[in-house]
């Protein structure tokens, strides 16, 4: 990484990890990074697993492989679409349209698969914003909801417990897709507020512990029940979708799913009968 002044240059692709959020880098430099960083032999050449994918003029381009990505470069002009631009003015949370072709935006595009299948895997999305002659780098962010024609961008790394097992198991065939809207439902934060201000017990629907008799603090999971078919996001999410769970419970019961894909109620009656609770 070199500077001018105030403004910052990167060099390789390892340059955009380290970046300090709130920098301004030279627009030219990181133009050349993701340019170059396919050719090898190029001084911007820094390895395989250094690629960075999708041309430099498109807004979003991926580090690495696909789908397992290392990182996310999103550059953004806000207001340039319909459902882009700041939730609010502490810049937590952004709002991103994905990619639409003749308004139908499609699910197979692999700009748009790197945002949806981030909940996942969990890699970071480096969020740049345009400055004039410099894009503002606005720091490292996740996707926290996934709608039908745009994802919200959250800052920080948002990443539930019970993701770690899913990343273990990277295998990405059938039901993958529909896995994680299943995570994503379970990210969305109004929704899960709203489960857990209800008037239920902070019982766990499967093992009835409740974690304030057992351990002393209040803690309770929102497990969504239903399988989401379709691509629609969590506006189709109703409180009533939800169970609440003890995280030893709610980890066993991904698991489950992700083995055999059954209901959940039949997982909870399977959990049931093995232990007699
Ligand atoms: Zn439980
Ligand atoms: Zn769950």
């Amino acid at each position: 990484m070199s500077s001018f002044g105030e403004v910052l240059s990167v060099n390789y692709t390892g340059d955009i990890f380290l970046l300090p959020a709130g920098a301004l880098i030279k627009k030219r430099s990181l133009f050349d990074v993701v340019q170059f960083s396919k050719v090898a032999g190029s001084r911007f050449w820094s390895g395989s697993e250094n690629i960075i994918f999708n041309t430099p003029q498109q807004g979003i381009n991926w580090i690495g492989g696909f789908p397992a990505c290392r990182g996310v470069i999103v550059k953004v002009r806000p207001g340039a679409y319909d459902h882009d631009g700041w939730g609010g003015a502490e810049k937590k949370f952004y709002n991103y349209s994905l990619k639409a072709r003749n308004g139908v935006v499609s699910e197979t595009e692999k700009a748009n698969r790197v945002l949806i299948n981030q909940p996942q895997y969990g890699y970071p999305i480096f969020l740049f914003s345009d400055d004039k002659d410099s894009w503002l780098y606005e720091g490292e962010f996740s996707v926290s909801e996934l709608h039908a024609e745009y994802v919200v961008l959250e800052r920080g790394r948002v990443k539930g417990d019970f993701l770690v097992a899913a990343q273990s198991e990277l295998d990405y065939q059938e039901g993958g897709k529909r896995y994680v809207s299943h995570l994503m439902a379970e990210r969305n934060r109004a929704v899960v507020q709203q489960v857990k201000d209800s008037n239920r017990d902070w019982c766990c629907d499967i093992c009835g512990i409740r974690f304030a008799d057992r351990y002393g603090v209040d803690y309770i999971e929102a497990h969504h029940k239903k399988p989401i078919s379709t691509f629609s996001g969590p506006h189709s999410v109703t409180v009533s979708d939800f169970a609440l769970v003890c995280p030893n419970c709610h980890r066993a019961v991904h698991i489950l799913m992700r083995q055999n894909h059954s209901r959940y109620s039949d997982i909870k009656s399977e959990l049931q009968m093995r232990a007699s609770f």
